[in-house]
């Protein structure tokens, strides 16, 4: 049993604030020096030099050929899927234990997830469950993967590192292939993760990420689609700004496209932040640090990256014995200002989704039970 009052005197001694939140954005002088010239210059809006330097200098850290900024991060989500062919009547294979917005934006192709077991220590899609499934449920064809049952074909398979945690990424790539599935990956929360030396969200035809206020560094809000594949670039540039053709004047548009660009003035923050990202990375490091050696001189699991990957440490976690156990130390941990929160509520459970195809879902179900995300903000940068 975790003793939570001392739990609660040990958060006091990381964070000075009060309460003390569960993630906080941090700011320098560089984010208002940058928004005012912005909004000096007046170009605030889809127009501007901000937007191709955050986009350049991301495609840079992460190491891939193109990133294409959006104006979040479910948005890049969508715009990806919907390039890659995720159409009606089609399946996309992901995880029951996310955040709403990844299979949100697989609906929003009016494809229908199908939701595949976590791994107990990634807490990310399980390559074993995702070959026992396809296994047992789909075939390859010419087309691409079919699944028996529907006669559907399964479109995407869409993986996600949970809280920065990298998944088994490569083993999951590799049965794609092997199934001839695209695989997207849902790299909103793991900015600074790798998989040996490669950065996630670049194992597959694209990856996403996701600068909402919450997340590793923000631009309010915002987003991007990861790509080495520079026509796939290209397709997703031209669909995300309303599908418009170049032209001095006129206005033509040549498909339904969408009004998923990321404003100058987004970008103006994101460029300050991201030139800040490995001194976040590094303190983020350094809370993480604290929290394990505390946990594991009371022998609770905290949430740590498999062997051989990298986690950016994004929100900090433990798992508890049971949901009991978790419920009381929700209930003392946010009446004392520490706002811890529970994993979320798995999607397979929610009202659109509970009709949805999974497996048992094992792990997903007892993670569900017992994982608490603690506070994880950085201290104030100089
Ligand atoms: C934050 C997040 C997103 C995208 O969120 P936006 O708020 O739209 O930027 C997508 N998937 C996961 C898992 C996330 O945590």
């Amino acid at each position: 049993m975790i003793k939570i009052n001392d739990f609660v005197a040990f958060s006091q001694t990381i964070y000075s604030e009060r309460p003390i939140v569960l993630h906080r954005p941090v700011f320098t002088q560089q984010e208002q020096e940058y928004v005012r010239d912005c909004i000096t210059s007046n170009f605030v809006s889809s127009i501007g030099k901000r937007v191709d330097e955050l986009e350049e200098r991301l495609a840079k850290f992460v190491g891939v050929k193109k990133a294409v900024a959006t104006v979040n991060g479910t948005t890049a989500l969508h715009v990806a899927l919907h390039c890659t062919g995720v159409r009606p009547d089609t399946h996309v294979l992901t995880q029951s234990l996310s955040f709403v917005a990844t299979t949100n934006s697989i609906s929003y192709c009016s494809a229908e997830p199908i939701f595949i077991d976590v791994d107990i220590d990634t807490l990310g899609m399980s390559p074993i469950s995702l070959r026992n499934w396809l296994e047992t449920n789909a075939k390859t064809t010419n087309e691409g993967a079919i699944n028996n049952k529907t006669g559907k074909r399964i479109a995407a398979c869409v993986p996600m590192h949970t809280f920065g945690l990298p998944c088994r990424i490569k083993e999951i790539s590799e049965i794609c292939r092997e199934y001839n599935i695209p695989l997207i990956e849902d790299a909103a929360e793991s900015l600074g993760s790798y998989v040996g030396r490669k950065h996630t969200g670049t194992f597959g035809i694209a990856g996403t990420v996701s600068f909402n206020g919450n997340k590793i560094i923000t631009t309010g809000g915002g987003g991007a689609v990861l790509t080495n594949d520079l026509d796939f670039a290209k397709k997703i540039k031209h669909l995300t700004t309303t599908a418009k053709k170049p032209h001095s004047y006129d206005y033509v548009h040549d498909e339904l496209g969408f009004n998923y660009r990321m404003p100058n003035i987004n970008a103006a923050v994101g460029v300050a932040q991201i030139e800040k990202l490995n001194e976040i990375l590094y303190h983020k490091k350094v809370v993480a640090q604290k929290y394990k050696e505390y946990f594991e001189a009371i022998n609770i699991r905290f949430l740590q990256p498999i062997n051989g990957t990298r986690s950016n440490y994004w929100l900090n976690g433990i798992v508890l014995d049971n949901r009991k156990e978790r419920d009381a130390f929700l209930e003392i941990t946010n009446a004392n200002g520490v706002l811890t929160r529970p994993i979320w509520n798995l999607l397979s459970t929610l009202p659109m989704y509970k009709d949805c195809d999974a497996d048992n879902l094992k792990n997903s179900k007892w993670l569900a039970d017992r994982v608490v995300n603690l506070p994880s903000s950085v201290p104030k940068l100089d």
